[in-house]
């Protein structure tokens, strides 16, 4: 008897996709930079890895003058190789800011959309030599992509450092706040104004830590943080949007919650020149 059932004529389920060019990140912003005023495309940091140059790359937004020296802040994405939703999320941070310069006003902005250049094409979180690069800052490491954002973290001497992730273990948004006190303060806006998009995780406990109003003190040793024994400190951000949700999503909540940051954070410059 033949089979009636459609089954074998639905089509496949999307093969699970496992390789991506760097391309999909870099080819959008070299077109933007090309009609651009403020992006700048930086040479990008170059390792070698299988006999071949891999690149970092980096690009620059400078957003127009603010009255005082510019407020530098370095913004990192795709540590983890496999959370593209964070690399697309900065790409589409930087065409906000293309249509709403204001956005970045009184900023120097450095971003670095794929920070793990060889696991964002292979799909994977660690990187081709098989190391979480998150776990290698400050650690004397010898990964070279690791080696490149610390001579980054050192050179520019940040006011601040905003890190994007997604999290496959959690239905939430969340974030990590570190360095000083302020830090909480520019992240809880960010998170408001990010949940309109998508749900916060409210657990007590979150990726193993203790979390009040999803918001993280603690963190793992060797993340992305400024230098050790800088002073003063930046504030340092780690965002987290739930991994299974739609990137689309993902993107927006990080993209809201990146001009949350900027917008508080010159309101608290602001502030304190006035004190
Ligand atoms: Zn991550």
């Amino acid at each position: 008897m033949t089979s009636t059932l459609p089954s074998t004529r639905l089509p496949s389920p999307r093969p699970f996709r496992t390789h991506r060019s760097l391309d999909a990140i870099t080819a959008p912003l070299v077109d933007l930079a090309r009609g651009s005023a403020s992006l700048i495309v930086c040479e990008p940091g170059r390792f070698e890895r299988d006999g071949r140059i891999q690149e970092l790359p980096r690009y620059l937004f400078i957003g127009a003058e603010g009255g005082e020296k510019p407020m530098r802040i370095g913004i990192f994405a795709g540590l983890h190789g496999d959370e593209p939703a964070a690399s697309f999320a900065l790409l589409r941070f930087v065409r906000l800011l293309e249509e709403n310069p204001e956005i970045a006003r009184g900023y120097c902005l450095f971003l670095y959309p794929v920070c793990n250049p060889t696991g964002f094409v292979d799909n994977t979180r660690h990187n081709r030599n098989g190391k979480d690069l998150n776990r290698e800052f400050w650690r004397n490491s010898v990964q070279p992509e690791v080696r490149i954002l610390q001579s980054e973290l050192w050179s520019h001497a940040f006011h601040g450092l905003i890190s994007l992730h997604t999290d496959d273990t959690s239905d939430g948004l969340y974030g990590y706040a570190h360095g000083p006190l302020l830090t909480e303060h520019l992240l809880r806006p960010a998170l408001a104004a990010a949940s309109r998009l998508l749900p916060r995780n409210q657990g007590e406990v979150i990726d193993g830590f203790r979390a009040r109003d999803s918001i993280i003190r603690e963190g793992y040793e060797g993340v992305l943080r400024a230098p050790p024994g800088v002073r003063p400190r930046p504030f340092e951000i780690i965002l987290e949007t739930p991994h299974h949700t739609p990137h689309y999503l993902q993107e927006a909540a990080l993209t809201v919650a990146l001009s949350s940051v900027l917008e508080e954070y010159r309101k608290f410059i602001a502030h304190a020149q006035n004190l």
